[in-house]
């Protein structure tokens, strides 16, 4: 009988399960909407519900499921387990989430930001495979971020850290959610992007960061300028983490990664000229791998390091 977690990836709009194996197999990925307006306890009963569907497969399949790992998006206690905050989630207040499916499960469960878990994934499984020191950003409609170093999660005093879209790029910049203003998160997102496009042109109509980046390859210079300074202000990021970590590689995952061609040169420009000269030439940075799946698989990574079966 062969050994498996159950990797979670509990987001605000779709609930992913799957079984990993220790070598990072996945297997039976489920796929359903969270149902996240439904309130805390309806969606902590689906959780259970879908890990316990899941227990069933790895038995029928001969395997026994030696833990659960979970991402979940927001101000994570993850030491604890408990969900502080999370913008998915709004009536989640200090939910005790470790304790109470494992009340329900009878098997150990491990809570991690969903970002810090993605880029556990990419480390495992995805394009920093054999990589220890590592930063994942996740470009997305907000920006998430993980650190990797020495093959873990960094978690901080509290299990807070890596909240690299909350960096502050540009003083008395745009406010930010977080109650910062300036946040990287607040240009280098689809919603920094379709921000800055507004801001420029006269257009009144919404308009989609897709469309913007299809109308910088066919030829638009204003989108075409909006993409090269998103790239620029990620750079200044890059370039701080840069000179702050001195990681091995630089991975960037999200929606925005789709626009890659037409942000990346001005990336690596602004890097250039900002971070020490060493560690910015060695640094790779790259798309990520894992798209979907990094959540998972991160979490189910989590899961067997905590259970020091792993590496
Ligand atoms: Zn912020």
């Amino acid at each position: 009988m062969g050994l498996v977690v159950i990797g979670v990836d509990l987001g605000g709009t779709n609930l992913r399960t799957a079984l990993v194996s220790q070598n990072g197999a996945v297997a039976d990925k489920v796929k359903e909407p969270t149902r996240a307006s439904d309130g805390h306890a309806k969606v902590v009963q689906k959780l259970i519900e879908s890990i316990k569907a899941q227990q069933v497969r790895a038995l029928r399949s001969g395997n026994a499921v030696a833990a659960v790992g979970v991402g979940v998006p927001g101000v994570i206690h993850a030491h604890t387990g408990v969900v502080v905050k999370s913008p998915n989630f709004p009536d989640w207040n200090n939910l005790p989430l470790k304790k109470d499916l494992e009340a329900s499960l009878a098997l150990p469960v491990f809570i991690e930001n969903d970002a810090n878990a993605a880029a556990l994934g990419e480390q495992w499984r995805g394009a920093g495979q054999g990589i220890k020191s590592m930063i994942l950003l996740t470009l997305g409609t907000g920006v998430g971020g993980g650190i990797i170093l020495d093959g873990r999660i960094w978690a901080g005093a509290d299990g807070m850290a890596g909240e690299i879209g909350h960096m502050t790029i540009m003083p008395d910049g745009r406010r930010c959610g977080c109650g910062n203003t300036g946040c990287l998160e607040m240009y280098a997102s689809s919603r920094g992007i379709v921000m800055t496009y507004q801001e420029r042109s006269s257009l009144t109509a919404m308009i989609t960061s897709e469309e913007i980046y299809q109308s910088a390859r066919d030829g638009d210079v204003l989108s075409g300028d909006v993409l090269k300074d998103m790239g620029r202000l990620l750079g200044i990021g890059i370039a701080n983490l840069i000179n702050i970590f001195n990681p091995e590689m630089i991975v960037i995952g999200g929606g925005v990664k789709d626009a890659w061609p037409l942000f990346i040169e001005s990336t690596r420009a602004e890097i250039r000229k900002r971070a020490f000269e060493y560690p910015a030439t060695r640094t790779k940075i790259v798309p990520s791998m894992l798209g979907d799946d990094a959540g998972v698989i991160g979490a189910a990574a989590l899961a067997f390091q905590k259970l020091n079966t792993v590496h």
